[in-house]
Order: structure tokens, then sequence, then C-alpha cells
């Protein structure tokens, strides 16, 4: 991989978009709720629960129902998006709360819901893994029982060259490719893996490599974003 290579926004090929923000708390009635920011891409979450699970048919009487609800503003993107869900926002829902339901622990919390709402304020591409780094935080946030967070960033190949944390431009260059990837650092567990394009096995293997790298980079600042907040507490 050569290191000269420099991006369309002036990256080096294993740097996150610029900037890359984490902030906890910014939605004051939700149990917890945090905002990433990568680039372009902002995207917040909010976390509601442990509650009464409505309707009561769905309890589960061992564990709580983790719920996810990912969804795009209408002016998030510069087409206006049409509102209201559509496959796509079901299927990314659907692979945050897979993802989370290995970390979260839900027998702690029998016959409730846990409810996790994901507004892109603005996308710019990597929207789904920015949610989940956003989604795990919210959970922390809200005091919930987790065996680790869940740093999220995808990776991969722009004009023969392999990259972290790719813009809008880069993912539409023809024949690139973009994996969404997520990891549970404690236990280096995979829990999200997508991907978009042709590869070969090695070049794959490279890519995931540089998401893996990504993903430490943000777990650093999930964690410093977390102690910021609660340093004292967890101090004593
Ligand atoms: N996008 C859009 N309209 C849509 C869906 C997506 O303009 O209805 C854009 C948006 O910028 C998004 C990007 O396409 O971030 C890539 O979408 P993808 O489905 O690959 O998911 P993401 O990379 O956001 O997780």
């Amino acid at each position: 991989m050569s290191r000269k290579f420099i991006r369309n926004d002036g990256r080096k090929p294993e740097e996150l978009r610029r900037p890359y923000k984490i902030k906890l708390g910014v939605v004051p009635r939700a149990n917890g709720s945090a905002l990433v920011q990568s680039g372009k891409t902002i995207v917040m979450a909010a976390v509601y629960g442990p509650k009464k699970v409505i309707p009561k048919h769905l309890e589960d009487q061992e564990k709580a129902i983790l719920r996810c609800r990912y969804n795009m503003i209408t002016f998030s993107v510069k087409d206006r998006k049409k509102p209201g869900p559509d496959k796509r926002s079901a299927e990314i829902s659907k692979l945050i709360e897979n993802a989370l339901s290995n970390v979260v622990m839900l027998e702690e919390y029998p016959r409730t819901a846990i409810d996790i709402y994901l507004e892109v304020i603005q996308a710019d591409a990597g929207t789904r893994v920015a949610a989940l780094t956003a989604a795990s935080l919210a959970l922390a946030d809200a005091g919930i029982a987790m065996k680790d967070l869940i740093p999220s960033t995808a990776a991969g190949r722009v004009n023969g060259h392999i990259v972290l944390d790719l813009n809008k431009e880069e993912e539409d260059v023809e024949d690139a490719i973009d994996l969404p990837f997520a990891y549970i650092p404690s236990t280096k567990e995979v829990v999200l893996l997508q991907m978009d394009g042709i590869a070969d096995i090695e070049e794959i293997e490279e890519i995931i490599e540089m998401a893996k790298k990504g993903c430490d980079k943000i777990y650093e600042m999930q964690i410093k974003a977390i102690k910021e907040k609660y340093g004292s507490y967890l101090e004593e």
C-alpha cells in the first residue's frame, strides 16, 4: 500500500474523517444519548429504557427486548430522501440490533424493552457504522449493563488503494469496495461485516485489518468520552 496516496479530502489512507467527534448526553430527556460525527456524516442515538413493554405480548420473561430504529431524515442528503421507513432502513436497524445484542446484558432486565432511536442528521456514507458506534455509547450513557462498547467503521478500496472510513465521493468511485465492520474489542468477536464490490481474499483481509485499526482508534475515543462524563463515578 502506498503511503504517499492522498485522498480527495486530504486524508492519508489510514485516517478517519475529520472531524471525528463523539459527544454523550445530547438528548436530555432520553435515558442515554450520543452523537457521532465522521466528516459530513452526523448521527444521533437516543436510548429509552429499560421500560415497560408495549404491547405486552412482546414481553420476554427471561430478558429485555432490544428494538432499534435507524432513520435518515429527509434533508440528510442533497437529493431529498422520501420520509418514512423503507427496506434499507429496516435492514440497517436489524443489523445494528443484532450487533448490540452481543454486548447488552439483556438477561439483567427481564420483561422490559430497551428502545434505541438512530437518527441520521446528515449523510455522506458510513451512516450505519456511525449509528452503531453512537448506539453502544448511548446505551452506556443510559447506564445499561454491557460487556463492552462496540466501535464501528468501514474500510475499503478506492482507485486501487486500501483506505479507512470512505466518504460518499469515494464510495461512488467505479470499482470501489466498501466494507462496514464492527468488532467487540475485549473478545475480538466480529459483529458486523458487509461488503459492496468484488475483491480477492488477500485484499479483503487487508481491508479488514484496516477496519480493525480504525475501530481501535474509535474505541479509544469512546472510552475517553465516557471517562470525561463519568470519570468521577468510575474512580469511586
Ligand atoms: N444515500 C442517499 N439516499 C438514500 C440512501 C443512501 O443519498 O436513500 C447516501 C447517503 O449519503 C449514505 C450513502 O448513500 O450515507 C451510502 O449508503 P449505504 O446504503 O451504503 O449506507 P451507509 O454507507 O450510509 O451505511
